[in-house]
């Protein structure tokens, strides 16, 4: 099967928007052994969306769209396609009636338009949007199957996954499922990642394996096909043994976690507060953690202490230990982070000093952080770290670093405990 996809959006044309849809699709239809031989971007123009699905019906069996499924006039996709096929949109009850519920349950007023998204393509499989309004559509016609997705990539990666990959299992007969997982990584580099875990990526061929960077992490799903999903997951988790054996202390979580999902969990887990002190960072690890809804049984408060007077008075941090070690010092973060424990009464303390740049900070260069976590036993541990972006990099990079450690730490004391 070979396959093209047709990303509908003049957004996408005035680079306001990366066509990060494509890429999703592509990666997805590689795992099930379809091949995507063309992207295509087409902005939102009936005529030239209808040149753009004359050549791909002539090179393609597959035609995957995203995009223009929305209520507003721009959005012509379903219709463009309608009369390309010869054929018609009706009105699906199903559809409209997520769409009347969506409204009685957002207490906003439905509109005329709104109802647009409820017409499907004649004859179509309807593909459930779980989170949004639009559906999605599936037809076959003529030797060519056309799947309509929308264009937010949250709406469009869950049908996408749940809706039209089963779909299309089903018209190439295949009997499988697929289950894919998550490994998420911190303080690794992808290339680090890859040349680590050489011999594993070399061999593989279900489940498959494949490096993904982000700017928050690096990630490997593992993807096995199987007949029966107790199969696939068997079969991933003696592939994800392996690559914890030889990577495992830098995955900090699987699937949806995120840095401060995971650090809010643990914490909430363990039913332990935390507090901060930041220097460097003036309250960006504490904004990480507030991100997370339910933070607030977890996460006591903390306090921004710019300049060392602040540092003295408001954490009665000494003004000796100042002076002899510096302010981005090994000590300084301990200091921080007992001081922060000792004033919000928590279980857990965290400092943060470093040199954001672009000059060095006194005396210290560029990059060089401190961070500091004191634990509910008494002890402090601190960690070095030698940054190499500019300042604002450097500042969002030490807070992540940060909950990284405090991951790592609360694991640990679970370990133990
Ligand atoms: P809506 O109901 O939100 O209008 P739609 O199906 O009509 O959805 P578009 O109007 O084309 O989709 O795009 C809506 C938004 O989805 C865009 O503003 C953009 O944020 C995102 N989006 C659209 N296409 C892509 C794409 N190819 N890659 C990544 N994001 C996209
Ligand atoms: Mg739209």
């Amino acid at each position: 099967m070979r396959a093209e996809i047709i990303a509908v959006g003049s957004e996408l044309l005035l680079g306001q928007i990366t066509n990060t849809n494509a890429t999703f699709i592509s990666a997805r239809l590689a795992e099930i052994g379809i091949d995507v031989y063309y992207h295509t971007v087409v902005g939102d123009n009936p005529d030239r969306l209808k040149k753009a699905i004359g050549i791909a019906q002539d090179r393609a069996d597959l035609i995957v769209f995203s995009g223009g499924l929305g209520p507003t006039k721009d959005d012509l996709t379903k219709e463009t396609i309608a009369e390309m096929l010869g054929t018609h949109l009706e009105m699906n009850n199903d559809a409209l009636i997520s769409i009347k519920d969506y409204f009685l349950r957002t207490g906003r007023m439905m509109t005329e338009n709104n109802k647009k998204q409820a017409l499907v393509l004649a004859d179509s499989v309807v593909l459930k949007n779980h989170m949004g309004m639009a559906p999605g559509m599936a037809l076959d016609k003529s030797g060519v199957c056309y799947i309509l997705l929308p264009g937010p990539p949250h709406e469009m990666q869950p049908m996408f996954e749940g809706e039209a990959i089963p779909y299309l299992l089903g018209t190439l007969g295949k009997q499988e499922v697929i289950v894919s997982r998550v490994l998420k990584f911190f303080g690794i580099g992808e290339a680090e990642l890859e040349d680590r875990i050489q011999e594993i990526l070399q061999k593989q061929s279900n489940p498959t394996i494949a490096p993904l960077a982000s700017p928050d992490a690096v990630i490997l799903r593992i993807t096995a096909k199987a007949h029966s999903s107790d199969e696939a997951e068997n079969l991933i988790a003696q592939v994800e043994r392996e690559i914890r054996d030889l990577v495992g202390e830098f995955i900090f979580g699987i699937d949806n976690d995120t840095l401060p999902s995971k650090a809010a969990g643990l914490l909430k887990n363990g039913q332990l507060t935390i507090a901060a002190a930041e220097s460097l960072t003036a309250g960006l690890f504490m904004s990480e953690l507030a991100s997370e809804s339910g933070i607030s049984s977890s996460l006591k408060g903390g306090v921004v202490v710019y300049n060392d007077d602040m540092k003295v008075e408001q954490l009665g941090i000494s003004r000796s230990l100042l002076l002899e070690y510096g302010v981005v010092s090994s000590q300084c973060a301990e200091a921080l982070a007992m001081s922060a424990k000792l004033k919000f009464s928590s279980d857990i303390g965290v400092g943060l000093t470093g040199a954001a740049g672009p000059d060095p900070h006194d005396g210290k260069p560029v990059g060089k952080v401190w961070i500091g976590i004191a634990l509910q036993d008494g002890s402090v541990k601190t960690f070095k770290l030698d940054l190499s972006g500019n300042r604002n990099t450097n500042r969002r990079r030490a807070s992540q670093y940060a909950l990284y450690y405090l991951i790592k730490e609360l694991k640990n004391s679970r370990v133990e405990n």
